[in-house]
């Protein structure tokens, strides 16, 4: 791909978010308004500085040399992921930049981030062979996103990015994605990234596991009879109901008080008596 057309590429999350909300995604990707300055309407949020955070230390760990990956080296590199998308030159506190009510809630959150960080560092993984790490320039990682782009048919792309990718002993790939929140099994998502890591690493992938940092839990999707094929057949029909699609209604959801273009939604005034927080 010569110059590189992102409204033809989708990611994972691209494709959730459609059918979450499709207002949402109006507004994310196709808003000829909105979606260039998008960026602009990002509203600071604890729960992102976590879980970016968490996922930045722990890559940052995986390119420190294995003698130097301890505990302390691991809280080192909490520090050091401590940023906000608002201002990634920001140090700590982060307070209202990164969507802290004050110093305590800050720290409360910090102290969460480094407990889910000790629930990572004592999983056991003796065997562990890292096939593949994210970039350690965590603040500016949309490089990993642009070196996975890769076809599934003629004119569409599929992307995304992976947290880790381990080598097997038999020579397949096992795909590990850390989670910060809930717990959730999406057979789409997990699939989805059985075919992005096919597509770009070659080998077979035979297992995604989900590690739940918050309750040191690792649950593992054996995915060795899914087909390539029958994969890229269900990603082509959700992207083929995204181009078909003439209207893009909000759907209301659990989550329109997080989202941030509440204050630009035609159902604002709907949303608006059903929440208390707005
Ligand atoms: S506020 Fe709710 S309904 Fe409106 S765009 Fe956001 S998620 Fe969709």
């Amino acid at each position: 791909m010569k110059k590189t057309d992102f409204s033809k590429i989708y990611s994972y999350s691209k494709l959730k978010l459609f059918e979450s909300c499709p207002q949402q995604y109006y507004f994310n990707y196709l808003d000829p308004e909105i979606a260039p300055i998008k960026k602009q309407f990002l509203k600071p949020r604890d729960y992102k500085v976590k879980g970016q955070a968490v996922h930045g230390a722990i890559t940052l760990f995986y390119h420190l040399p294995k003698k130097k990956r301890t505990f302390d080296d691991l809280k080192k590199c909490l520090a050091q992921a401590w940023y906000s998308e608002k201002d990634p030159k920001k140090k700590m506190p982060l307070g209202g930049m990164g969507g802290f009510r004050d110093l305590k809630h800050e720290r409360e959150s910090y102290t969460e981030s480094l407990e889910m960080l000790k629930n990572f560092f004592y999983i056991k993984e003796p065997d562990l062979k890292l096939f593949y790490i994210p970039t350690n320039k965590i603040q500016n990682s949309f490089c990993d996103y642009e070196e996975m782009i890769k076809p599934i048919d003629k004119k569409r792309y599929i992307s995304g990015k992976f947290d880790r990718v381990d080598k097997l002993a038999d020579n397949t790939l096992r795909i590990v994605d850390f989670k910060t929140g809930r717990k959730s099994s999406d057979q789409f998502q997990l699939t989805f990234y059985k075919l992005l890591a096919e597509l770009n690493f070659n080998l077979p992938v035979k297992i995604v596991s989900f590690y739940y940092l918050n309750r040191k839990e690792v649950v593992d999707f054996d995915l060795s009879h899914t087909s390539k094929n029958s994969i890229k057949k269900k990603v082509g029909d959700k992207i083929k109901k995204i181009e078909d699609a003439w209207r893009f209604p909000p759907h209301f959801n659990g989550l329109c008080n997080h989202c941030d273009f509440l204050e630009l939604c035609p159902a604002r005034k709907i949303i608006k008596p059903k929440t208390k927080t707005i």
